[in-house]
């Protein structure tokens, strides 16, 4: 395989972040298996070489795949990729934890329209989709929505309507994913949702009242709710963030060096270095809320006491917690 390294240098820094250095006391210099350390699990106390790190992360998508029952056989996959370092190493790791599994795999990838932004990531996701031999299907909001993400944003600015970035874009996003699944044909979209998004993901909802998509973290609720045509999984939902990005930096994955530049608007961004600063201080706590978190979601997708009724939207019909789903009501603002 012969993928380009396009690193930037704080994406080395970054990566180097997660390898052994001196301070981390109980690390070894060598791994159980004779070979060098170059990765030192502080939650668990492994010193690990780059082949049991491989290993490891192999093994533990292909568990959390059959722990929540997310893949059956025959079907067709679609993996959803930005060509950013987690949905980068999500597709590398499936398209080698699924040789033989008799699923299709195919990808997929939205361009919001970033101008200056989304041209890397593009060219990366073909790169990577071409040495994997997985097809790839790229969608616009353009091609769906007619507008790209910077319109609506200008669109926002000039009406002044309080929302934050991610929050017009995430529905826009998740209904083109569905649309862009429909076109290829698949029954199931993998989501490069890594163990810190789960996280801040349940904070954000927590802070904000929302219990209802708390539920929606369980990661059966899905395949449980008929409403739902499309199956969508989180094969990575159990990996570290820091260890997707040491995977694809490791495998020397081509992946995008610069974040959304409408990124850190949001609540996100603060909640994530407040959890990043907790598990520096207590390794594992990150792992033991997740835990909690799917304690919580799953008995919240079986109490038939709180189940609140899912409908559909009475716009354009998709499945809705309200009357009007996140998507129209986004569409409405901009329109
Ligand atoms: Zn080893
Ligand atoms: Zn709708």
């Amino acid at each position: 395989m012969s993928f380009k390294s396009n690193y930037s240098n704080s994406q080395i820094g970054y990566a180097r972040m997660s390898q052994i250095t001196p301070e981390k006391r109980n690390a070894k210099s060598q791994c159980r298996c004779g070979g060098k350390t170059v990765f030192f699990r502080a939650y668990n106390g492994e010193s690990l070489c780059a082949n049991c790190f491989n290993d490891s992360i192999f093994d533990k998508v292909k568990k959390t795949i059959s722990k929540y029952d997310m893949l059956h056989y025959r079907d067709k996959l679609g993996v959803a990729i930005s060509g950013g370092k987690d949905s980068t190493s999500l597709l590398y790791i499936l398209s080698h934890v699924m040789k033989g599994h008799g699923s299709e795999l195919f990808a997929l990838t939205i361009d919001e329209g970033i101008e200056g932004y989304r041209e890397e990531s593009l060219k990366n996701a073909e790169t990577l989709c071409k040495d994997l031999q997985i097809p790839l299907l790229v969608c616009s909001y353009n091609e769906f929505f007619g507008f790209s993400l910077d319109q609506a944003l200008e669109e926002r600015t000039k009406r002044s309507i309080k929302a934050t970035s991610c929050a017009f874009c995430g529905p826009l996003r998740r209904r083109s994913i569905d649309f862009a699944a429909e076109k290829l044909g698949v029954n199931v979209v993998a989501t490069a949702h890594n163990l810190d998004d789960v996280l801040q993901t349940f904070y954000i909802n927590l802070y904000s009242g929302d219990a209802e998509r708390i539920r929606w973290l369980d990661p059966s609720y899905r395949t449980a709710q008929s409403e739902f045509r499309l199956r969508r999984i989180k094969p990575v939902m159990e990996i570290y963030e820091e260890e997707l990005a040491f995977f694809a930096y490791l495998n020397k994955l081509p992946f995008q060096s610069e974040s959304c530049p409408y990124m850190n608007e949001g609540i996100r961004t603060e909640i994530r270095l407040h959890l990043n600063e907790l598990e520096r201080k207590h390794p594992g706590m990150k792992y033991s809320t997740l835990k909690t978190i799917l304690t919580i979601s799953s008995s919240m997708a079986v109490d038939e006491t709180t189940r609140k009724k899912v409908t559909s939207c009475e716009v354009c019909g998709s499945v809705s917690t309200g009357s009007v789903c996140s998507v129209c009501k986004t569409l409405k603002l901009v329109s």
